[in-house]
């Protein structure tokens, strides 16, 4: 049984709250926060649903996409006997969240052009295979994965795809939200914390069938999304012309960027990006990452994951960080 929050207990409408332990008098931060939030953030999911043209049934909210993640794992692995499916070089939470819940990791690499084996996939799958993770565009090689594959795996695989879209908003291709209805077996993940600009808030979509998405709710904590977070996630929801704008503004110094780091001969070679930021093989990751952070600069030097060795992962900044970066660069060596 879940928990039944004391708010969902009766069905009439009160005017005086004595149910839930609160402080009645205020909240010590000003702003009106001493009431519990509404555990089913239902008037947030009706604003994501008009965005994303689906029914507000099939739309999950979690602490951060990373919630989500984790709680899939929950709901459809048995610790200890069963296995997901991962394709490194890849987002590191899945990883992280199936050793967390004790859940068997199967890792197939990605090819040479950084796309799904396919044939090998569904070599590895065995009946205790419950999930398998697809990040599009990747993180941190920024591609998009072909939607044939995707579709291979959907119609192949008997347990759940999930299908990580935290950067589609800068990508070539649509999302697959629009075909969701035609798979029972698809869960898409997207996130605020990209193109919203609002990682600090965390706040995570899962986008999945009814019967899913009311096994996440079970299981998740109550009061996963802070009242706070739902009021200025619905604010952000009105701006969101903003966004549309931010992403054109991201994509143009995408292509900037890429122009100016491709005159350094220490830059081996630029990946070909769908999200907001660049993959970079560079001569020397270690050295060039060293170099950028004695001058105040942080990006991620991704040298030690498989098929990324020398190669650096660097966000599209603004266009004075970008201007920085590529000044800083011609110091170098
Ligand atoms: N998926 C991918 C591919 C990511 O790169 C990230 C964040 N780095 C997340 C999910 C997690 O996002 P959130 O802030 O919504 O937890």
């Amino acid at each position: 049984m879940p928990y039944s929050s004391a708010r969902s207990e009766f069905s009439g409408k009160a005017n005086i709250f004595l149910d839930a332990n609160e402080n009645s008098f205020g909240s010590a931060s000003g702003g009106k926060y001493n009431r519990y939030p509404d555990p089913l953030q239902t008037e947030l999911k009706q604003r994501v649903s008009k965005l994303k043209r689906i029914p507000a049934s099939n739309v999950f909210l979690g602490n951060g996409s990373d919630e989500a993640i984790d709680l899939v794992i929950r709901a459809f692995c048995n610790p200890g006997k069963d296995n997901i499916i991962i394709f490194p070089p890849t987002y590191g939470m899945y990883e992280v969240a199936a050793n967390i819940n004790n859940v068997e990791i199967r890792e197939v690499l990605l090819n040479a052009e950084f796309q799904i084996n396919v044939k090998e996939t569904l070599n590895r799958i065995d009946a205790q295979t419950k999930l398998i993770f697809i990040c599009s565009p990747n993180n941190p090689t920024g591609n998009l994965m072909q939607d044939s594959d995707i579709q291979i795996l959907l119609d192949k695989f008997n347990g759940i795809i999930v299908l990580d879209e935290a950067y589609i908003d800068f990508a070539q291709r649509e999302s697959w939200v629009s075909k969701l209805s035609q798979f029972p077996n698809l869960v898409i993940l997207q996130t605020f914390s990209k193109a919203w600009g609002l990682a600090g808030l965390r706040i995570g979509m899962a986008f999945a069938s009814e019967e899913i998405i009311n096994i996440l709710n079970k299981i998740k904590p109550p009061y996963n999304i802070s009242e706070a977070t739902q009021q200025l996630a619905l604010s952000a929801l009105q701006a969101d012309e903003k966004v549309g704008g931010w992403i054109m503004a991201i994509l143009a110094e995408r292509i900037l960027l890429i122009n100016e780091l491709s005159q350094f001969p220490f830059i081996e070679r630029i990946y070909e990006s769908d999200a907001n930021f660049l993959l970079v093989k560079v001569m020397d990751a270690n050295s060039l990452y060293a170099f950028l952070i004695q001058n105040g600069i942080a990006v991620r030097n991704r040298t030690n994951i498989i098929l990324c060795e020398n190669c650096l992962r660097i966000t599209v900044g603004t266009q004075k960080e970008n201007q920085l970066l590529t000044k800083t660069l011609k110091n170098y060596r």
